[in-house]
């Protein structure tokens, strides 16, 4: 970890990284072979070896690492560390003093300075996620720096790369007290059971927060909802809070209908009043065309990519005919909210699925509101993948 190793940048992406871009990308290295013990810390170079950046090494998707400073003398140490985290914790002070909310992010990433790892606060308990093997080198440094600026009841974490085939269902427990599972948590009074130590999926999204606000406050009252990939069921709880007529939850994953019912559970709705449907989403579109049922609100929030028996989705293809089977089946003057993840395409191009998918229906619809992601999953404009979250509120006119 203390070895620092110069990586020289091509010159057509120098100024990339001098003003301010965070991601190190294989592409933009000229000696990539020097890599070789992720943690390391490397030193970005232009041609002329003029220092341009300091970061570490490590691989997360298609990325080798983070800048993490442009200034040269500045230490990568447990004071950065705990720098960054003292400041992205300030930037979050007024949502632990909220009681109606204890879920959110504490730490983001890039977007706080630091690529590679996010923080999430849950009741008293912090629950990190580790992106790289390279991140994971600094483990030390980052539980010291919890330790010096928050006090909690533990700390859990979740390795989210792949430790050559090798990789365990570890333990997540960290530190502190070991909690009891489900951990209730609140947010905007509405309650989720989470769990911090059953697989990479704790139960609930925090990135949606202000559409479930939305959705429950300003829609939902009187309405006949589908929630699409509804996970736990999220959204349908939110929507059944907000007063709607009757939800209806649909999701391939055999988990999600008990994971559902305890979510409507623990809010007191009775789920029996409500459908919740183990199936594939694009098989129920078709049951529903077939028996003629229609929606005064649909929602659609698939994964990004994802592989089912038959299909495979994936966003940048297939949205737009998601879109279309979606319009078939909402009622004239309802609303689709339509939501994604995926970080290679911007709000302009998804504006650009929803503008043709209503065409090739000849339909007509209006954009009422728009959400991307909330303050708690801060974001920098050097780094514009970051702001993945991209979320449209419909109406449908006609289609
Ligand atoms: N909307 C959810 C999060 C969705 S996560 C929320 O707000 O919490 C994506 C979900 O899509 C997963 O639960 C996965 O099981 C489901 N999924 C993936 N492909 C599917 C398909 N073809 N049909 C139904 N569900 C699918």
């Amino acid at each position: 970890m203390t070895k620092e190793i110069s990586l020289k940048i091509k010159s057509k992406f120098t100024n990339k990284f001098k003003s301010g871009y965070p991601l190190i990308f294989k592409d933009a290295l000229l000696n990539s072979e020097v890599l070789k013990e992720e943690g390391s810390i490397v030193k970005l170079f232009d041609e002329r070896n003029h220092f341009i950046g300091k970061g570490y090494y490590g691989k997360q998707n298609k990325g080798y690492g983070w800048v993490l400073t442009q200034k040269e003398s500045e230490k990568i140490d447990q004071v950065f560390f705990e720098k960054k985290l003292h400041f992205a914790l300030k930037h979050r002070a007024h949502l632990y003093e909220d009681a109606e909310t204890t879920a959110f992010r504490v730490f983001n990433g890039e977007g706080d300075g630091i690529g590679g790892f996010t923080i999430d606060y849950f009741d008293g308990y912090y629950l990190i996620n580790w992106y790289s093997e390279g991140i994971y080198q600094f483990k030390e440094s980052v539980i010291t720096s919890l330790e010096n600026l928050v006090s909690f009841k533990a700390i859990y974490e979740k390795k989210r790369f792949d430790t050559k085939g090798q990789y365990m269902e570890d333990d997540d427990f960290v530190m502190g007290e070991r909690a009891e599972f489900p951990l209730l948590v609140k947010e905007n009074g509405a309650v989720f059971a989470v769990y911090l130590n059953d697989g990479a999926m704790v139960g609930v999204f925090l990135d949606q927060r202000e559409v479930r606000r939305t959705i429950r406050d300003q829609y939902a009252a009187g309405k006949t909802v589908l929630n699409t990939f509804s996970y736990t069921g999220a959204f349908s709880v939110f929507a059944a809070l907000g007063g709607a007529k009757k939800t209806t939850s649909v999701d391939l994953a055999n988990r999600s209908l008990s994971k559902t019912i305890e979510q409507f559970r623990v809010n007191d709705i009775d789920y029996e009043a409500q459908d919740i449907i183990v199936e594939d989403v694009f098989k129920y579109f078709k049951y529903a065309v077939r028996k003629q049922l229609k929606f005064e609100m649909v929602i659609l929030d698939p994964p990004s990519f994802a592989r089912s028996k038959k299909h495979t989705f994936s966003a940048a293809k297939d949205y737009k005919n998601l879109l279309k089977e979606a319009i078939a089946i909402t009622e004239d003057h309802g609303v689709i909210v339509a939501s994604t993840n995926c970080s290679t395409f911007d709000m302009k191009k998804f504006k650009g699925f929803i503008e043709a998918a209503f065409k090739e229906m000849n339909g007509k619809y209006e954009v009422l509101e728009q959400f991307s992601l909330p303050e708690d999953f801060k974001t920098i404009k050097e780094f514009k993948e970051g702001n993945y979250l991209k979320v449209v509120f419909i109406k449908k006119i006609k289609g």
